[in-house]
């Protein structure tokens, strides 16, 4: 019997999802409308009532628009983590400002706050930490730190629906802004998708007009306000980051699921911690007591006795039809990053080493038993 190929990554899509896509496009209003308010308004509800939420068509959108609302700038410094995906750093440079580059913690494998206080110079504007694989960052030091140097601080909250810190969900926290990701294979999914959270009103006022073009009032407040419909102001050189309402249809639907999506993936954590502990693997770090994680990620780090190396364990995974990744190659090795920023390994040797170890493993709510056993024996065959 030939055994399918197990993704490494699934979206979870109901029926209702699909229905409400269909509503959606029977209404006749697809872009930016009823569907989103609604989202964000849900998305408010299930944060807190005191933050504000605004969606955007992907969390780059949402972390460009954020940075601009802090007022970032030519020049300004913005320090985060080397072990993240690019879209992190990326928008720094949108706005002409240095991302500088720190390491990771090695227990958190999220960004190392001695690290962020050795890298604050007169210049520093903002903190961007990454709550890593969906377990949060050391947040309670780092808004101490970036308070006491009255620093600005943006969460990349891409893999952190569902996460706790010191029990308080991440969007509730006490930074300026946090953006999530509703991309593929996220822990839930718009298809592409993101959601910037504040309860700063200024922050939120900045954001809804930049994500529209600058114009004072969005496309749906226009057609249903007492002014005139064909009447708006550009108030500065915005942007096209609105999300649409065949997205937020999908949305509506994952944000009721995504305490089931996160126990789903907590157990499949549970079981492979308890499946690996006999093997020369270090399992992912776990959350502080009491704090939720998110599981986006489940990243192995292959142990000095393990008779394989990273990438012929990943072969071996492929070879047994499982699919894995690596998360991430650190941006200190990516060309552009490495070569306009002279960055070296030497100089982020936790990221590094934990780059040439690691392996992603599935991890999402539609993996059946059988798919994480699966998964299980071929680890087992693939460490030797
Ligand atoms: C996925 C991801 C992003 C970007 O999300 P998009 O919605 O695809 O723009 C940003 N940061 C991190 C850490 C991510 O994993």
């Amino acid at each position: 019997m030939t055994q399918e190929f197990l993704p490494f990554a699934l979206p979870e899509i109901g029926d209702d999802e699909i229905a409400e896509v269909i509503d959606t496009l029977r209404s006749g209003w697809v872009t930016t409308g009823p569907k989103v308010s609604q989202f964000e308004s849900d998305f408010s509800k299930f944060l807190s009532s005191d933050v504000e939420s605004l969606g955007v068509n992907s969390a780059t959108a949402g972390l460009h628009l954020g940075l601009e609302a802090l007022g970032v700038g030519l020049g300004d410094e913005v320090i985060t983590t080397t072990h993240t995906f690019t879209a992190t750093a990326e928008v720094i440079r949108y706005l002409g400002a240095i991302p500088v580059f720190v390491d990771v913690d090695v227990n958190s494998l999220c960004i190392n706050i001695a690290a962020v206080e050795a890298a604050i110079t007169l210049r520093t504007k903002a903190i961007i930490p990454v709550h890593f694989a969906g377990r949060a960052a050391d947040m309670g030091a780092l808004m101490k730190l970036a308070s006491r140097h009255g620093i600005k601080v943006m969460e990349d909250a891409a893999h952190a629906l569902p996460t706790t810190c010191e029990g308080k969900l991440v969007g509730t926290l006490d930074s300026d802004i946090s953006v999530f990701s509703f991309y593929a294979n996220k822990t839930m999914t718009t298809g592409e998708g993101g959601m910037l959270v504040t309860r700063n009103q200024d922050i939120a006022e900045r954001v809804r007009m930049m994500r529209l073009h600058g114009m004072n009032c969005d496309a749906f407040n226009r057609f249903t306000s007492k002014k005139p419909s064909w009447y708006y102001e550009v108030l500065a050189p915005g942007y096209k980051y609105n999300m649409t309402d065949v997205a937020a249809s999908i949305g509506i639907h994952q944000l009721r699921r995504i305490r089931v999506f996160q126990q789903k993936r907590a157990r499949i954590a549970d079981l492979y911690d308890a499946a690996f502990a006999d093997l020369p693997i270090a399992p992912p770090p776990r959350p502080v007591q009491g704090d939720m994680h998110a599981w986006y990620l489940y990243v192995i780090q292959l142990g000095d006795d393990a008779c394989v190396n990273r990438d012929d364990f990943i072969d071996q995974m492929f070879a047994q039809k499982v699919g894995c990744s690596v998360h991430y190659i650190p941006l200190h090795l990516h060309p552009y990053w490495r070569d306009t920023y002279r960055l070296t390994r030497e100089m982020f040797p936790i990221s590094q080493q934990i780059y040439e170890r690691c392996v992603s493993l599935p991890i999402y709510s539609k993996m059946t038993d059988n798919d994480v056993e699966r998964v299980v024996r071929a680890v087992r065959v693939a460490v030797g």
